[in-house]
């Protein structure tokens, strides 16, 4: 992957997580990661719309994972896809806390543990600072 396809990811996300929407900006770890949504592992390719911008603790809980269990139904769902998927059709906010509105949304926020008490309160500082959520 080269520089230029980095440069095309990040900027196509407009510099947030494409999973949980932390601005790069006001991230402690950065810079954020170009992740595959697809995993390697999976067969997935470096294929731009197979990559996302994502912020270090959602690509660490994300991991090689492709699916995940709605905690409501129990039923095992794909996880959310940035390039296939309409994120405010999965995802509200509840102040800081994420709520999933679909079991995909659901699904991901438990596996990817988006609502952590760290994630919680980072979210919580930016609101206070009026930078998040972005627009
Ligand atoms: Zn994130």
């Amino acid at each position: 992957m080269d520089d230029a396809v980095r440069f095309l990811v990040r900027a196509r996300a407009g510099r947030q997580c494409e999973y949980c929407h932390l601005p790069e900006e006001y991230a402690a770890f950065t810079p954020f990661h170009i992740e595959h949504i697809i995993a390697k592992q999976h067969g997935g390719t470096d294929a731009r719309a197979n990559l996302a911008l994502a912020c270090h603790h959602c690509n660490f809980h994300k991991g090689p994972n492709l699916s995940g269990i709605d905690p409501v139904t129990r039923r095992i769902v794909k996880l959310f896809h940035p390039r296939r998927h309409v994120w405010p059709y999965h995802f509200v906010w509840a102040g800081a806390r994420l709520i999933g509105r679909t079991a995909i949304g659901r699904a991901t926020i438990a596996v990817l543990q988006m609502n952590d008490p760290d994630a919680f309160k980072d979210r919580q500082a930016l609101i206070a600072e009026g930078v998040f959520p972005t627009p």
